[in-house]
């Protein structure tokens, strides 16, 4: 291992570490991330970092603060700009009584540490802020830039992402989520929207005089099983299958009165491949034949404010579907760069895969052609769960791989 990389590893503390994410993980940071931003901004103050915090807007809270802050260790020359980014927002806790641990009062026991973000993403963010310091305390001065960009909104549509790509020239972005150590050229796309199927109330007793949308909607189900089975024949070989689930189903409103209306709601992941223009057009097509053979079905795709899905898709503002899925070569210098540094962390270099599920990173990839990867301690098993936890051991080899990858690319 280089002497210098040798000299930076040194400065990666484990408690450190496990304290700085306890601090992360203490803050509930649910619909707005502002009570979070003093402990981030704190650190990177700390650390010597140049610090922006600006608000961003999400048009699904638009009463909440959302704010986005950008770190910048700056390197001796403008060039090239490396960013690390991490998301400050959690999913809410539904039933706190299941867990365990307090979920925003994190403890460490033996290997694991418990909270809701640990593994999602407060863990991910919390070791490329203790790369950042450990590059600083050792007294390395990079020769490009390195920005961590700690986004809110992540979890409700990448609202704090996209407003960070015009903000610098990024040359290439690495993003924290959780991929078990795996170093993700590839990451699936999701979308949601909502079948509506619209029918004609009449007295239960005499069905044929109305048309019952529950039925069909029936219907509509059993042609999506089949599209299922087709779907689960796409196969990528980094990111797996693409899904389609039926998440809620919503008709009818009385006993006694046929259903005039009834609402499926429907997430659907992409490969790459594939594209969320893509899918509405096959989900449109299946409903075009269904309407086409029976006359008495009607159904329309509506998006997740109820509007009606029209095509050309919109390709930018609040109307516009996200998030299509990403790949890049993994040739890509940063790719590279992350590798090498995880043989000089590890003794091995990670293997490269793919994430089934979503992330931010179309607003690099497709949006402005900016390489992105997606590396991070942590299993996605444990996002979103009860009891969320992530493996210590896991944010201690991230914190290495982060530094020694942001000095490959940017160099020393
Ligand atoms: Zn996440």
């Amino acid at each position: 291992m280089d002497k210098t990389v040798k000299k930076v590893l040194g400065q990666i503390d484990r408690e450190e570490i496990v304290d700085f994410i306890k601090k992360l993980v203490k803050v509930e940071t649910v619909e707005t991330e502002a009570p979070v931003v003093p402990v981030i901004k704190g650190k990177m103050e700390q650390i010597g970092m140049e610090v922006e915090v600006y608000e961003t807007f999400d048009p699904r809270y638009p009463d909440k603060l959302r704010p986005c802050v950008l770190g910048t260790l700056r390197g001796k020359n403008n060039t090239p700009v490396l960013g690390f980014n991490g998301h400050t927002d959690v999913v809410p806790v539904e039933f706190p009584s299941k867990w365990k641990h307090p979920p925003f009062d994190p403890v460490a026991d033996g290997e694991r540490l418990y909270g809701r973000g640990a593994a999602d993403m407060k863990g991910g963010l919390g070791c490329m802020l203790m790369a950042a310091q450990a590059i600083q305390n050792a007294g390395v001065e990079l020769s490009g830039s390195l920005v961590v960009a700690a986004v809110p909104g992540e979890e409700t549509g990448g609202w704090g992402s996209e407003s960070t790509v015009n903000k610098k020239d990024w040359d290439a972005v690495v993003i924290g989520e959780p991929t078990n150590l795996n170093i993700n050229s590839a990451c699936n796309g999701i979308t949601t929207f909502w079948i509506k199927v619209t029918g004609i109330s009449a007295h239960a007793s005499m069905p044929e005089k109305g048309i019952n949308a529950i039925d069909k909607m029936l219907k509509v189900m059993n042609a999506f099983e089949t599209y299922k089975e087709e779907l689960d024949r796409r196969v990528h070989p980094l990111s797996g299958k693409p899904a389609f689930v039926s998440c809620i189903i919503n008709g009818g409103w009385r006993g006694v009165i046929v259903a005039d209306e009834c609402r499926l709601h429907v997430t659907t992941h992409m490969i790459p491949g594939e594209t969320i223009e893509s899918r509405y057009t096959e989900v449109k097509g299946i409903l075009g034949r269904l309407m086409k053979k029976d006359p008495d079905l009607k159904a329309e795709m509506l998006d997740w404010q109820g509007k009606t899905i029209t095509f050309p898709l919109p390709k930018t503002g609040v109307d516009r579907p996200r998030l299509d899925p990403t790949e890049i070569s993994k040739e890509e210098p940063v790719v590279q760069a992350m590798l090498t540094g995880s043989e000089d962390v590890l003794g091995r270099a990670l293997p490269v895969g793919g994430s089934r599920y979503a992330c931010d990173s179309p607003f690099y990839v497709n949006d402005a052609n900016i390489p992105t990867l997606i590396f991070g301690p942590g299993s996605i098993d444990q996002a979103h769960t009860y009891d969320e936890w992530i493996d210590i051991r896991q944010l201690v080899d991230a914190a290495g791989v982060y530094a020694a990858g942001a000095m490959k690319f940017l160099g020393y």
